[in-house]
């Protein structure tokens, strides 16, 4: 059992008691823009996270986003810090109207975000929180326990990832972005498995996305689904793809160009490597 602080960290502890209102958690898009909104009202919140780290480590490279443009900035309490504003004042391409949201200009507008309205970011974890008279107690990894009166949680779904109990057999130790099982969010450069015959076990957007990036790095790839008809409406509508028999597939300067094909089937086989993805 954790021992509490005692001397200086308690008194910091008392100190943090007496003045505040709220700890957030997480620097994702929702954690920034609750943070944001607090600070536009002088709500005094202290921020904790690694900003936009989720999809900076648990998506892969060269994904795009599926909500557009207009549907992809992080909320603010005042002008100026929408994904268009943050193009106009980097100097790179405005990102408009259908066209694809690269999750690298993604991740930079969240960390942009970040430094203009959230400055007070610190990127310490969070290991416990506990219930106190009047509001919580909050332990930090450096070992700093402060009390609030509210905490906000918005740590995001990857602690959620959800591998079918039917392929652990596949890996006694677990899934892992360089064993035989893996789920979608282990992997950030997919070009790790070119060359390889991989299953994609789903049909939501991540295994979609998946599957075609895995496409246009060389791998051998077939999706693996457990309904007749390879694509729900869903993934469709947001991926935006074209599908074409079984696999997805997108030509990367097509996809550059806000165009999607089905400019051929990717050829199936057998997999050695598979890539889960719980289907809905
Ligand atoms: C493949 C994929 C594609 C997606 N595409 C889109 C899209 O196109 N458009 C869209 O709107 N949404 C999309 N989403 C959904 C989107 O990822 C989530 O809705 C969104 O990221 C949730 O934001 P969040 O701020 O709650 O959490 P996240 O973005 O997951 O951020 C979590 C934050 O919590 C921090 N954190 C976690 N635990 C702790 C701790 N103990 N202590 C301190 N900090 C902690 C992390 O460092 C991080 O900063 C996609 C999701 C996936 C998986």
């Amino acid at each position: 059992m954790r021992q509490r602080p005692r001397g200086p960290a308690a008194r910091r502890s008392q100190l943090n008691a007496a003045s505040l209102d709220v700890v957030v958690l997480g620097a994702g898009p929702y954690g920034l823009a609750v943070a944001a909104h607090l600070r536009g009202r002088g709500v005094i919140a202290r921020v904790f996270g690694d900003p936009m780290s989720s999809w900076r480590d648990q998506m892969p490279i060269g994904m795009f986003l599926k909500s557009t443009p207009s549907a992809s900035s992080i909320s603010a309490p005042r002008r100026g810090h929408t994904l268009g504003d943050y193009c106009a004042a980097t100097g790179i391409d405005p990102i408009v109207g259908y066209r694809p949201v690269p999750v690298a200009d993604f991740i930079a507008y969240g960390c942009w975000f970040a430094e203009q309205i959230v400055p007070q970011l610190e990127r310490s974890r969070i290991v416990r929180i506990d219930r106190r008279p009047g509001g919580f107690e909050v332990a930090l990894d450096s070992g700093e326990e402060l009390a609030a009166r509210a905490v906000v949680v918005a740590s995001g779904a990857g602690e959620f990832a959800h591998v079918p109990p039917e392929l652990e057999a596949l890996s006694p130790d677990g899934p892992s972005a360089d064993g035989p099982l893996s789920h979608t969010s282990q992997h950030r450069d997919l070009s790790l498995l070119s060359g390889r015959r991989v299953a994609v076990v789903g049909r939501g957007q991540s295994a979609l996305e998946t599957a075609a990036l895995l496409h246009e790095h060389g791998a051998d790839v077939r999706v693996l689904v457990r309904a007749p008809g390879c694509c729900s409406a869903t993934a469709r509508r947001t991926s935006r793809a074209r599908v074409a028999g079984r696999c997805a597939t997108r030509s990367p300067r097509s996809a550059r160009a806000g165009r999607w094909s089905s400019s051929r089937t990717a050829r199936c086989s057998i997999a050695t490597c598979a890539t889960t993805r719980a289907c809905a």
